[in-house]
This record gives C-alpha cells, sequence and structure tokens, in this order.
C-alpha cells in the first residue's frame, strides 16, 4: 500500500527556526491538493507552522478531474469529494485565476514563499508525426477532452459533422473519445456537460467510430474496467475482427502476462463471438494497424494504415513487439482523432527536458542544467514523472516530493516579504481577478443549482459553467457574499 503521510518529524531539528514555512504550490490538480494535504499534516505534526498557497490559472480546482475525466466516469469525477476536503479545512488556502509565467513570475514568488511547488500537469496532446495529420477534419484529443469537459479555455463549437471518425491510440483516454463520439447524447443528460456540449452531440450523424492500435490485443493499456465498460453503452456495437486475433501470439503473450493482460483478453476475445445487435452505432477496434498517412482533398477524406504483425522479440517479452508486414489498408472517414499521449509544457525560468516533457527532476527537487538542485523548487504529479498513470498514482508521487521538501525546509532562506497577505495585493495591483475557496464554493453551489433547476428528463448533479470570465464574476460575487 501507498503510504499517505511523510515520514515522521518529530526526531528532526525544528522545520523551521525562523518563522512558518511559507510554500506556494502551482496547479490546484490532485499532485498539487495531495502535495499540500501531506505538507500540511506533516508540519503540523511535527508542531510547527506551515503557510500553503495553492494557485490555479482556472477559476476552479481539481485539474483533469474537472477538466480531463469523462462527464460518464461520476466515480472518478467523485473523488473531488475528498480533494474537496483538504482544501476545506482551511489548511491550504486556494487562488485561481493565477498563471504562473503571467500573473506571477519566479521573482515574486522567491520574494514571497521559501518553496514552490510545481504540480501544472500536461494538457497539450503528443504530436503524431505523419503526413495528413494537420488537414481539418483531424484533431487532438485533448482538444475534444477540454471541449466535451467545458473547459474555459476551448473553443465553444466542435464539429461534429463525420459519420466515420478514426481514433489513433490504444490507452484510455482513446477509449474515453470514442465512447463519448460514440454514445448516444441522451446518455450523458445526467452528467455535468455543459449544454453546448450536448446540442454538439446529439447533431453528429456518426455510424462508426473506429479505434486503431499499432499493437495486438494483448498490448493494450486500456485498463479492464474501461475496457468493459464499452459493452454496456446503450445503442452501440463493439466490434472486434478475428485477423486482428493471431493464437499463437496470444497464447504467448498470455504466458507471463499479469491478472489486467489476461482479463482485457477475455474480454476482447469474448467480443469476438458476439453478434452485432443492428445497433444504429458502431465502434469498432482495430488492432495491427499503425498510421501511415492521413489522406483528403483540403480535409480529412481517409487514413492508410500499415498492417503489422508480432516479431520473436515481441513474443519472447521485447519492447515494441510489432513490425510491419508492408499489407496497406485504407480506411475512408472523415475525422481522426489521435489519442496518442499527453505532453507537459514548459515553464518560463523553470528548466524543462523537452525530450520527455517533464521539469528535470529528483525524486521532487528540480534540478539545473548541471544536474544539481535548485533550492526551494520542487515538482510532482504530471509535470514530474510524466503524462502516465491515475490519480491515485499522484499521491505517492507527492509524498515523495515533499519529504524531500520537508529534509530541505531548515536550509531554505526566508522570503523577503514578510506578510503572507502580500500576495494577494500584488495581484489585485495588477488587476488580476483572483478566485478563492469561498468563491469556489459559490460556483459549486451555482452548479449544483443550474443542475436542479435544468428542465431535463433526468435528475442532473450539475451543470458546468464553461466561460471563465462568468466563472469569476460568480466566485468573486459569492466571496463577497461569504467575507
Ligand atoms: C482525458 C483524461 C482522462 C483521464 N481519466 C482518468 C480516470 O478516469 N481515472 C484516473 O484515475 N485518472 C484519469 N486521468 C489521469 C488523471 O487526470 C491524472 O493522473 C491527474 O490529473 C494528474 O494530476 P496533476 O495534478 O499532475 O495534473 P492536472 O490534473 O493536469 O493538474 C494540473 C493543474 O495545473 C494547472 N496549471 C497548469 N499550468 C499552470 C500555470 N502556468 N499556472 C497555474 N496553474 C497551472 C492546470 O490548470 C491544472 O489545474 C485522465 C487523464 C486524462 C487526460
Amino acid at each position: 500500500m501507498t503510504p499517505t503521510t511523510a515520514a515522521p518529524l518529530q526526531q528532526r531539528e525544528p522545520l523551521h527556526q525562523r518563522e512558518p514555512l511559507r510554500v506556494a504550490i502551482i496547479g490546484a490538480g490532485p499532485a498539487g491538493i495531495y502535495a499540500g494535504n501531506i505538507l500540511s499534516k506533516a508540519v503540523r505534526d511535527a508542531g510547527d507552522e506551515v503557510s500553503i498557497d495553492l494557485f490555479d490559472s482556472l477559476p476552479a480546482p481539481y485539474g483533469l478531474i474537472r477538466y480531463g475525466v469523462a462527464p460518464d466516469h461520476p466515480r472518478i469525477k467523485g473523488i473531488v469529494n475528498s480533494l474537496h476536503e483538504m482544501l476545506d479545512t482551511g489548511n491550504i488556502r486556494f487562488i485561481g485565476n493565477v498563471a504562473y509565467g503571467a500573473d506571477l513570475g519566479l521573482a515574486d514568488l522567491r520574494a514571497h514563499y521559501h518553496a514552490v511547488v510545481f504540480a501544472t500537469g500536461a494538457i497539450r496532446d503528443a504530436d503524431l508525426d505523419i503526413p495528413g495529420i494537420d488537414l481539418p477534419g483531424s484533431f487532438g484529443a485533448a482538444d475534444f477532452v477540454s471541449w466535451f469537459d467545458g473547459h474555459p479555455d476551448a473553443p465553444r463549437d466542435w464539429p461534429l459533422d463525420a459519420t466515420d471518425i478514426a481514433v489513433i491510440g490504444n490507452g484510455n483516454v482513446a477509449l474515453d473519445v470514442a465512447r463519448m463520439l460514440a454514445k448516444h447524447p441522451d446518455d450523458l443528460l445526467p452528467t455535468d456537460i455543459p449544454a453546448t456540449v450536448y446540442d454538439g452531440l446529439a447533431g453528429s450523424p456518426v455510424t462508426d467510430v473506429h479505434v486503431f492500435g499499432r499493437r495486438g490485443p494483448a498490448q493494450v493499456k486500456f485498463t479492464p474496467i474501461e475496457l468493459r465498460e464499452l459493452a454496456d453503452v446503450p445503442g452501440v456495437d463493439v466490434i472486434v475482427y478475428p485477423e486482428d486475433f493471431d493464437d499463437d501470439e496470444l497464447a504467448r503473450r498470455l504466458l507471463g502476462a499479469n491478472n489486467q493482460v489476461k482479463v482485457m483478453t477475455r474480454t476482447l476475445t469474448g467480443w469476438l463471438a458476439k453478434e452485432p445487435t443492428g445497433a444504429s452505432r458502431r465502434l469498432h477496434l482495430h488492432f495491427h494497424h499503425s498510421p501511415v498517412e492521413v489522406y483528403g482533398d483540403g480535409r480529412v477524406e481517409g487514413m492508410r494504415f500499415e498492417r503489422t504483425e508480432a516479431t520473436g522479440a515481441a513474443a519472447a517479452g521485447g519492447a515494441s513487439g510489432v513490425r510491419g508486414t508492408g499489407e496497406i489498408r485504407d480506411y475512408p472517414l472523415q475525422a481522426v482523432y489521435r489519442a496518442v499521449g499527453y505532453r507537459g509544457s514548459a515553464l518560463p525560468e523553470v528548466p524543462f527536458d523537452e525530450a520527455r516533457g517533464v521539469i528535470p527532476n529528483d525524486g521532487g527537487r528540480v534540478l539545473d542544467a548541471a544536474g544539481e538542485p535548485i533550492p526551494g523548487l520542487y515538482a510532482t504529479g504530471w509535470i514530474k514523472r510524466g503524462p502516465v498513470g491515475l490519480i491515485g498514482h499522484t499521491k505517492g508521487d507527492a509524498l515523495e516530493t515533499i519529504t524531500r521538501l520537508v529534509d530541505d525546509a531548515a536550509l531554505l532562506p526566508d522570503p523577503s516579504v514578510a506578510d503572507p497577505d502580500a500576495v494577494l495585493a500584488l495581484l489585485a495591483e495588477r488587476g488580476v481577478r483572483f478566485t478563492t475557496w469561498p468563491g469556489w464554493l459559490a460556483l459549486d453551489a451555482h452548479e449544483r443549482a443550474l443542475g436542479d433547476a435544468d428542465g431535463s428528463r433526468v435528475a442532473r448533479e450539475r451543470v458546468k459553467v464553461v466561460a471563465r470570465g462568468e466563472q469569476v464574476d460568480i466566485a468573486r460575487a459569492g466571496a463577497l457574499v461569504a467575507s
């Protein structure tokens, strides 16, 4: 089991001899919130004081849980309940609508805090470098996810005019995108999707969504629950193809495979035997298809793949496991979504590893170009280790980073500005309309009230407010009332 508290501090020297430790965390996704909570507990348990400011460029907290996790995954979205409790203790001060690099720079943070923890995650799509990938009708999964999850910076209109769509990738994000494209919109009514998203999906003429993976069915990166869920999508048939299942290869792969792989292979082979019900929409899973190009005259008209086969090395546990066979397949389509991974973005004045898309670090201590730790700078979450893993993994990650910070704390120089509220005055002086925890509580209550008032046929827990300005107005007005 992953421990969730930092090592006991009682045996150490008092954490900070001169004044209470002040820490800024940049990014209020799960990694930032877990880091704040672990830090707060560790320091307070040791009888010391700490003040923690949690900044986010968005007006609302929760990062990709609010703006990444699919709306029809309420159980996962429900993780915000425990994060809410952590922020509601009052031990962490949430300050939203503040972008590091635009509203506050490193010098500002150095002046106000002993330490800064970067927890800025990853929001961009990784590239897929094939001809035609930039044709109109070709999209990144991250942009589509931001649209259906109501991210304030995503375009509000999404072109859903394709009947046949390709989704490239064999991870959970590819499944989320394919499911959201294939699902009948009324089945999304109980979720928190904004009205514009419901209207957009309701106008979609889609009939066939094809998910393509380069490797074989026993090499997918899905998780069993996400895969199995496809079979339960109402009015959508899941279709798999016998040509993609090589019995010898499957048998070899399953020899040393973990339970997860065995369960998913069973699920997939079970679908081989299933007759389609004649539903109006189909979700096809294709394996051993390596993308070659997106083609079309001025916009997407289809996609070309090369069939792959397992290599001997793969069967013995090799890394990639497939090679091209030279057999080319064309699929006529009108839209392509690439879901080949997310990528972290560089932050001003903070080292960045371009190759891996992360902040270079040693267990969370940010490293300079010479590989030396930069005093007072830390990283956690997806920006620390790359965009892989579930929300739960960010907890262990935060523990590692905060343990390092606590170890270093007594040595960190005091910030030049003593007043913890001075940073708020600085933001106000710069005209930044920051939001606060009472402000989020007001916005949260407003969204829930919109859910109650919604005239849909089904009960809705919330309806998201999308526009940034509107979120900020509601949050700031609500915070004023609360104060
Ligand atoms: C489409 C999708 C679906 C997923 N579904 C699931 C799922 O079902 N179950 C599951 O367990 N995991 C899921 N995950 C993974 C999960 O979302 C991540 O593990 C987790 O969110 C990573 O946490 P994080 O805090 O590092 O990053 P994030 O959640 O991305 O949070 C980073 C925060 O930093 C803020 N930020 C960025 N730059 C700045 C800046 N310059 N200044 C201030 N703030 C900034 C962002 O606004 C954001 O709020 C999914 C991921 C994606 C992409």
